[in-house]
């Protein structure tokens, strides 16, 4: 099996022990581990992949129980530094009884924030098939710096690029700014994951049609995929476009679907590159994909959901 990088934030996000509470009205906190780029790692581990993730943790408690994590999870975790000043990152979230999240993220800065260029683990992204990577690591200096590096040392060692922006507005200074970085390195991709909320801040528009997700396309682009939760996911390739319907489950929590998602296609692909151009086996691994998203939403927290191959495919036979 192929190798699959994935670079960026892992983080702790505390979650009410409660539901639909404000985080003010919050009677206590569970810690979820977390982070789009390590629950990528770890979902690729659990279908049976080879995964590394890549970053900086503090050199405190929560950074080392997160490295554990990984590791126990059957993660690589050689392309980990810890920082000696900074903390491990962690966020408070909250789903109120609105249906919208509230975040509060404690980062000022926090260690995956200050992963410089010159700390990269440089062999192990060389020795990867697939190199993974979202736009939070792109916020500010050094780690922007040093994400942009491992992009190009990637590339250059003729890693296929997949990007999932994971858009977290309250991380940046603005909006626009957001808009701007994230599309700054979109041209670079192989593959890209937008989720329809992505979808409607990149294109500035309120439409999530065939229209608005081809004006995101780029001419080196393999494979453009837009999630749609509950209803499925759509994929866009130079010579088809389709659609894959989502299945039906007792969803109580969508953390980390996305990423199990993208975790499961990036586990089919990683060997055989030749299903980006074979429209009737894409479907067949983004069936996969979507079903190990939907498996991911019957649990609460993304990392204790993420399911096995066989997980998948019951669900795909049921
Ligand atoms: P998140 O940010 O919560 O990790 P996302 O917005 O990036 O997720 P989603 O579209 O929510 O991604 O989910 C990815 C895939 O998982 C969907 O395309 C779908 O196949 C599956 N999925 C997500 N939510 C549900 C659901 N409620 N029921 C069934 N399948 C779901």
């Amino acid at each position: 099996n192929g190798l699959i990088v994935s670079f960026g934030e892992m983080l702790i996000d505390f979650v009410p022990t409660v539901s639909g509470v404000s985080l003010a009205e919050a009677p206590g906190f569970l810690k979820a581990p977390g982070g789009a780029p390590a629950n990528v790692a770890i979902a690729v581990a659990r279908l049976g992949g080879k995964a590394a993730f890549v970053g900086k943790l503090g050199d405190d408690e929560f950074g080392h129980m997160l490295a554990g994590i990984l590791k126990e999870n059957g993660v690589r975790a050689d392309g980990i530094n810890f920082d000696q000043g900074a903390r491990t990152a962690l966020a408070f979230v909250t789903l109120r009884a609105d249906g919208e999240r509230e975040f509060m993220f404690y980062r000022n800065p926090s260690a995956d924030m200050l992963l410089k260029p010159e700390e990269l683990n440089l062999e192990l992204i060389r020795s990867a098939k697939v190199f993974h990577y979202g736009s939070i690591s792109l916020i500010v200096e050094p780690c922007r710096s040093a994400h942009l590096k491992a992009m190009e040392v990637a590339k250059d060692a003729g890693c296929l690029l997949s990007y999932d922006p994971n858009l977290r507005l309250p991380l940046w200074p603005s909006p626009e700014e957001a808009r701007l970085q994230i599309k700054s390195i979109w041209d670079k991709a192989d593959v890209i994951k937008v989720s329809d909320v992505e979808l409607e801040f990149l294109t500035e528009s309120d439409k999530i049609d065939d229209a608005a997700a081809l004006s995101l396309w780029h001419p080196n682009l393999k494979l453009l995929l837009v999630t749609l939760g509950e209803h499925g996911s759509r994929y866009y390739t130079k010579n088809f476009h389709g659609s894959v319907e989502a299945y039906h489950v007792n969803t109580v929590d969508t953390t980390g679907a996305g990423d199990a998602f993208v975790g499961a296609l990036l586990t089919k692909i990683v060997d055989d590159q030749t299903i980006l151009e074979d429209e009737a086996r894409l479907r067949e691994v983004l069936k996969f994909a979507n079903g190990c998203g939907a498996i991911t939403t019957i649990k609460k927290g993304a990392i204790p959901a993420l399911p096995t191959e066989a997980d998948v495919l019951n669900l795909i036979k049921g």
